[in-house]
C-alpha cells in the first residue's frame, strides 16, 4: 500500500460555504496561491454548474497555480460534469470529483429511488466525466456515513469498475464515531478488489459536527485511506471540516508510528491560517489546536519555568515547525532589518537581500504611520513586494475630500521613468484619483470589483484593497495596501494596469 497521505484541501469548495464568508474571486486566487505554497496536492476550487460565480472562480485559480491538482465539484448529472471539464480547461492537472448519495435516507427522500438504479447513476456519471479526457476521476458516496457496509462496498465496486481512481467516503453529517468510521473504511478496502489491488484509493471527508472531524479522519487513514479532504482552520457549513494543520501535524508529530510521507510545509500553517481567518472574516477561537492563540502559550508560572529550562518538558511541538515563533515579538520602528529578516522566515517566507531591503524600506515607512506592527502586517509587506517590476508606479497623491466639499484629487505617476501629472475632480476621493490617473494612462479600463478589508483592528491599521479592471475584454486582479484607504485603492488599480497586455 502507498505510504504517501494526499492532502485534498476543500478550503474554497465546502470551507466556503459558511453564510456571510463568502470569498470573491479575487480572494480565492490569493487563497489558491498560498494553499499552492502550502503544499497541498489537490485543490478543490468550486462546484461550477452551482453559480456562474463559482465557474469563474474554477477557471480562474486553474490559471493561477501550478503545481496542485484543480479538483471540480458535480452532482451526478451530465450537465454539471460538462460545466465542470469547461471550467477545468486551463488546468494543468484536472479532476472531476462526482457523486451522489447512497444512504437510504438520501436514495428515498432526495432522490425518490433504488438502491439498484443508485449505482447505475454513479457508474454513468464516472463513465461520463472519464469520457471528458480529464487526468483523474474522484467520486463521492454523500452520507457515507450512513450507508451500511455492505451496499457501500457494491457502490464502490462500481464506481471503481467505472473508472474512479479516487473514493471519497464522507461523514457528511459528522455523525459516525471514530471506530465506526475506520471499521467502514477497513471493509471497503478488504471487500472491493480495487482498492486491494492499488487500482483506486479511498479518501476521507468527515465532518464536526460531534467534535469527531479529526478523530475520524485519522481512524480513516489508519485503516487504509490515503487522501484526508480537509480545510485550513478547519472552516465549514456548520461545525466545520477536518482541520488541514491537526491533519498534518498529527502524522508530523507521531511520525514514528504513522509512518507516512506528506507534501505540506508545515512552516507555513501559521501564515496560511491567518490569511483565511482575515479574509474569510472568521477568527480563529483561542484554544484551537494548532493555530489558535493560545495553542502554544503557557500562562501557569509552573509551566513557564519548565518551557523556559526545556521546551519538550511541557510541549509536544516546536512553534516553529507550524511557522509561529514562541516569542510572538510585535516589530516597532526600531526593530532592525534582523529581526524583520528573523520574523519573515518564521512566517514562512524566504527573501534574498535585495527583496529584504525593499521590504525594509516599506516596513519603516508603515512603521512611522503605524506604531506597532504585527505578523499580518508583515505578511502584507512581503506580499506587496512580489509585484517588484512595475512599469507604472505612484509618486504622489493629494485629495481633498469631505462632506459639504467637491473631492477633488491631483495625481504624481512615473511611467517607464517617466514623471506625470494631472488633476480631477470627482464624485468622490476615489473616484477623482482614477479620473486624474486617466487623464495619464490612456488605455481602455473599467473597474469592475473592489473589496476593502482591515487587516487587523484600531483606526490607524493597514487596509488592504482587492480590485478587478477590465481592459480589452480581458479582467485583471490587483492589490494595494496602505494605512490610506483611498493610496491603497489607487494602487490597487495601478496593479492591475501592470498587469495588462502591451498595446
Ligand atoms: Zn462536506
Amino acid at each position: 500500500m502507498s505510504d504517501r497521505l494526499i492532502f485534498f484541501d476543500t478550503t474554497l469548495r465546502d470551507g466556503e460555504q459558511v453564510p456571510g464568508c463568502q470569498l470573491n474571486t479575487i480572494e480565492k486566487i490569493e487563497v489558491a496561491r498560498q494553499l499552492e505554497q502550502l503544499g497541498v496536492d489537490v485543490i478543490e476550487a468550486g462546484f461550477p454548474a452551482s453559480s456562474p460565480g463559482d465557474f469563474n472562480s474554477v477557471v480562474e485559480i486553474s490559471k493561477a497555480v501550478t503545481w496542485p491538482v484543480i479538483c471540480a465539484l458535480t452532482r451526478a448529472v451530465e450537465s454539471d460534469i460538462d460545466a465542470a471539464a469547461q471550467a477545468l480547461q486551463y488546468a494543468r492537472y484536472k479532476r472531476i470529483h462526482t457523486g451522489i448519495g447512497t444512504s437510504d435516507e438520501h436514495i428515498r427522500y432526495k432522490f425518490n429511488s433504488t438502491r439498484e438504479e443508485i449505482i447505475e447513476r454513479a457508474v454513468a456519471a464516472v463513465k461520463y466525466a472519464v469520457s471528458k479526457k480529464v487526468d483523474e476521476v474522484e467520486f463521492y458516496a454523500e452520507d457515507a456515513g450512513r450507508t451500511d457496509n455492505e451496499y457501500l462496498a457494491r457502490v464502490v465496486d462500481a464506481a471503481v469498475k467505472a473508472g474512479a481512481t479516487i473514493i471519497n467516503i464522507p461523514d457528511t453529517t459528522g455523525y459516525c464515531l471514530p471506530d465506526e468510521y475506520g471499521a467502514k473504511i477497513r471493509y471497503l478496502m478488504e471487500h472491493v478488489d480495487g482498492l486491494a489491488n492499488g487500482k483506486a484509493i479511498l479518501s476521507t471527508h468527515c465532518h464536526n459536527d460531534l467534535g469527531m472531524a479529526t478523530a475520524n479522519t485519522m481512524s480513516g487513514v489508519l485503516n487504509g485511506a490515503r487522501q484526508v479532504e480537509v480545510t485550513v482552520n478547519g472552516v465549514g457549513e456548520r461545525a466545520g471540516n477536518t482541520s488541514l494543520e491537526e491533519i498534518a501535524m498529527i502524522i508530523k508529530c507521531h511520525h514514528a508510528t504513522i509512518p507516512l510521507d506528506f507534501n505540506i510545509k508545515t512552516t507555513r500553517i501559521y501564515p496560511t491560517s491567518r490569511m483565511v481567518s482575515s479574509l474569510m472574516s472568521m477568527p480563529v477561537q483561542f484554544n484551537k489546536a494548532i493555530v489558535g492563540r493560545n495553542a502554544f502559550a503557557h500562562s501557569s508560572g509552573i509551566h513557564q519555568d519548565g518551557v523556559l529550562k526545556n521546551s519538550q518538558t511541557y510541549e509536544i511541538m516546536d512553534p516553529k515547525d507550524v511557522g509561529l515563533d514562541d516569542n510572538n515579538i510585535v516589530m516597532t520602528a526600531r526593530s532592525g532589518r534582523a529581526a524583520l529578516k528573523h520574523r519573515l522566515v518564521s512566517l514562512g517566507i524566504k527573501v534574498d537581500p535585495k527583496q529584504l531591503d525593499r521590504i525594509y524600506e516599506a516596513f519603516l515607512k508603515l512603521a512611522d504611520k503605524k506604531k506597532e506592527l504585527n505578523d499580518d502586517d508583515i505578511l502584507m509587506l512581503a506580499g506587496a513586494d512580489t509585484a517588484a517590476i512595475k512599469h507604472v508606479k505612484l509618486d504622489s497623491l493629494q485629495v481633498t475630500t469631505g462632506k459639504g466639499v467637491t473631492p477633488i484629487a491631483a495625481i504624481r505617476l512615473n511611467v517607464a521613468g517617466e514623471e506625470f501629472e494631472a488633476a480631477s475632480t470627482g464624485n468622490g476621493p476615489l473616484d477623482a484619483s482614477i479620473k486624474a490617473l486617466k487623464q495619464i494612462i490612456h488605455r481602455k479600463m473599467t473597474l469592475k470589483e473592489m473589496t476593502i478589508q482591515a487587516l487587523s483592528k484600531g483606526s490607524d491599521d493597514v487596509c488592504k484593497v482587492h480590485m478587478q479592471v477590465e481592459n480589452d475584454g480581458h479582467l485583471y486582479y490587483g492589490f494595494g495596501s496602505d494605512t490610506d484607504i483611498v493610496t491603497a485603492s489607487v494602487e490597487a488599480y495601478i496593479d492591475c494596469i501592470n498587469k495588462f497586455k502591451p498595446q
